[in-house]
């Protein structure tokens, strides 16, 4: 007996013992890997000229036997050796079904397990032992792969004469709260193959044996047994919109493992025109595990007139829409189109470009509706998009500047920038922000507070990227963007170009003492609890130096530094005292207020260790 890897095993465990009441989704699991093994045996047919894809020898059957406990699930697919079923079905971790994060997660969650495809391994939901047979299209021989769970499988040769893959699920013992055997009722298996495998491009068959009346007789019965097709066969997206229910599409979210959770919105479009296409297109309700790691790809599934022809094809999907999940066909893409092809396919670029206007439609109206729900969204994906203003120097700007939303002074929520611009005061010239690294530092900024006292709302910025967008939308309805620094109450300019004149000896010995930290030293009466504050002049602002000095190759970067002193605060009397009784004492001063200041912006201290002393000295 072999056991399965580690991490298998683990999953495996917690799979099978976990409140799981979902269990009818292995069925949907065993069919779609059907499915997609049929589908293998028609790309090979494509290429490969002995072969011939004959498309009745192509279905999948589902056989229970009450008597015996079990369920077979057969296909006429592709198949496997031996080693696809060692590295297929041996190793959990390979299948591509597996998203998620830690075990402590899926413990919190036991619902989550059963919202997501965890493929092969859901057997076992029902199965207290699962029987492979398979033989890979072309080989001689066929295998037997068999697991009783967690312990481990066996995997030997058999003398199958199968045509690609035979699973048989032996159902797991019944017990007082769970009764496996409805699984083996007909109705039930046809009810579950409706309701999530529907649109299966393969006929899906089973035995369906009835009572009829035994030919030449008037009263004599018999038992006929005839194969029939359960499924549709007509894929989801080529149904009527009305006749699907919000349900439907969230299963078929969930059967074609695009996220486990409820999408936030969902849009399915059918476009008949220059190009025809169909599409279903998702808004996760999560953002996946792997999201802001390069193992994240964007892209939609592919197909040709309902044939799978790329799994993630990235061309359709902008990167600022990276996190959209779905399903594109159309009969206008020829279906051996390869990727090359493809990025210049003329269709492509017309489908890719009216799904993006699609998403942000959806995007828009999900804004208008239900804002909480958008806030959320927001949360997940929101710094996409405000990377999508930023890249390619602003391009895509226009497109997603109203799908913007930041927090706001107003009602400490979100908001929008139209929300925002309508509620601007008579003669307010500028839309203003202020950044920092967390709300509670940014509410209690010098900044901040004179914006606040002044009656104009502000929105906060604590996402790095923030700024970095601003500064390329520049404006937002013809209203400038402005840091909330650079807001100057009526009548502050003259009252600090008096100060400056007044206090002109103090500034310029703090400004000598701090050469080379601050460009100057000026009076600032818009600071009203705080002593002093640091603010930025020109391009670069102090977030932006630190979200660019916390890149890999930054470092370099400063912004041009003003410490602003607040004139009508008491530390400044004593200040002033110091500068003409007090010399060492003012340098101490100086010294232990610039880095307050510092402090208060969220910046570093140059050097702890002298700032700790020159407070003490100043204590003593
Ligand atoms: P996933 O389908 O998400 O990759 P699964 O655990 O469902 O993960 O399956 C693992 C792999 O085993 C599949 O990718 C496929 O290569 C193989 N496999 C499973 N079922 C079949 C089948 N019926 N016929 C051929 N190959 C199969």
């Amino acid at each position: 007996m072999k056991q399965f890897q580690t991490e298998s095993k683990r999953i495996l465990d917690l799979m099978i013992n976990s409140v799981y009441k979902n269990r009818e989704i292995f069925l949907r699991e065993l069919i779609s890997n059907a499915s997609d093994a049929i589908d293998k045996m028609y790309y090979k047919s494509l290429t490969d000229e002995d072969l011939t894809f004959n498309a009745d020898d192509y279905f999948i059957k589902i056989t229970p036997d009450a008597e015996a406990r079990t369920i077979t699930i057969e296909d006429t697919g592709i198949g496997m050796n031996a080693e696809d079923m060692e590295n297929n079905l041996g190793i959990i971790a390979n299948s591509g079904s597996l998203r998620f994060k830690t075990e402590a997660q899926i413990e919190d969650d036991h619902e989550i397990i059963g919202q997501f495809g965890v493929g092969f391994y859901s057997a076992f939901l029902v199965a207290s032992k699962v029987e492979v047979y398979s033989r890979l299209a072309g080989d001689a021989t066929g295998h037997k792969w068999t697991s009783e769970g967690a312990e481990g499988y066996t995997l030997a040769e058999a003398d199958t004469d199968i045509t690609g893959t035979k699973i048989v699920l032996t159902l797991k013992e019944n017990t007082e709260d769970d009764n496996y055997d409805e699984f083996l009722e007909t109705h039930t298996l046809r009810r579950i193959i409706k309701k999530y495998s529907d649109f299966i491009r393969y006929p899906i068959k089973i035995d369906v044996t009835t009572n009829q009346l035994k030919e030449g007789s008037e009263d004599e019965y018999e038992e006929v047994t005839s194969e029939e097709t359960i499924n549709s066969q007509i894929p989801i997206w080529k149904k009527n919109k009305s006749e699907l229910t919000d349900e439907d599409y969230v299963n078929f979210y969930h059967e074609k493992h695009f996220g486990f959770d409820q999408p936030f919105a969902h849009t399915h479009v059918s476009v008949d025109g220059n190009v025809s296409y169909n599409a279903i297109l998702y808004v996760p309700g999560s953002t996946p595990f792997d999201f802001y790691t390069p193992d994240y790809k964007k892209g939609l599934e592919l197909y040709s007139s309902g044939v799978l022809i790329m799994d993630k094809c990235e061309d359709l999907l902008p990167d600022f829409f990276n996190f959209v999940k779905g399903i594109v066909d159309s009969e206008d893409l020829s279906l051996n189109i390869s990727r090359e092809v493809l990025q210049n396919d003329r269709q492509l670029t017309l489908i890719a470009k009216n799904l993006q206007t699609k998403i942000k439609n959806e995007l828009g109206k999900l804004m208008k509706n239900d804002f909480e729900k958008y806030t959320e969204f927001f949360e997940a994906f929101g710094r996409t998009l405000k990377y999508g203003v930023y890249s390619d120097f602003g391009a895509h700007k226009e497109v997603l500047q109203d799908l913007l939303i930041f927090e706001s002074s107003f009602e400490d929520t979100y908001t929008s920038l139209a929300d925002y611009v309508e509620r601007m005061v008579v003669d307010q010239e500028a839309i203003y922000y202020a950044s920092g690294d967390s709300l509670e530092r940014i509410k209690k900024s010098p900044q901040t507070e004179a914006l606040l006292d002044a009656g104009y709302e502000v929105l906060y910025f604590t996402d790095d990227v923030d700024e970095f967008a601003i500064k390329m939308l520049r404006t937002y309805s013809e209203k400038e963007f402005k840091p909330a620094a650079e807001f100057k109450a009526e009548g502050d300019s003259a009252a600090d170009k008096e100060a400056n004149e007044t206090f002109k000896d103090v500034f310029e010995a703090m400004g000598t003492q701090l050469e080379g930290k601050v460009a100057s030293v000026v009076a600032s009466s818009r600071l009203k609890s705080h002593p002093v504050a640091l603010a930025s002049r020109g391009e670069i602002s102090i977030e932006m130096e630190k979200v660019m000095n916390a890149m890999p190759a930054g470092g370099a970067v400063q912004a041009e530094k003003v410490l602003e002193v607040n004139t009508s605060h008491a530390v400044f009397d004593a200040l002033k005292a110091a500068q003409t009784g007090d010399e060492s004492r003012f340098a101490l001063m100086t010294d232990v207020l610039y880095n307050q200041a510092r402090l208060v912006e969220g910046l570093d201290i140059e050097d702890p260790v002298a700032f700790a002393q020159n407070i003490s000295e100043l204590i003593v």
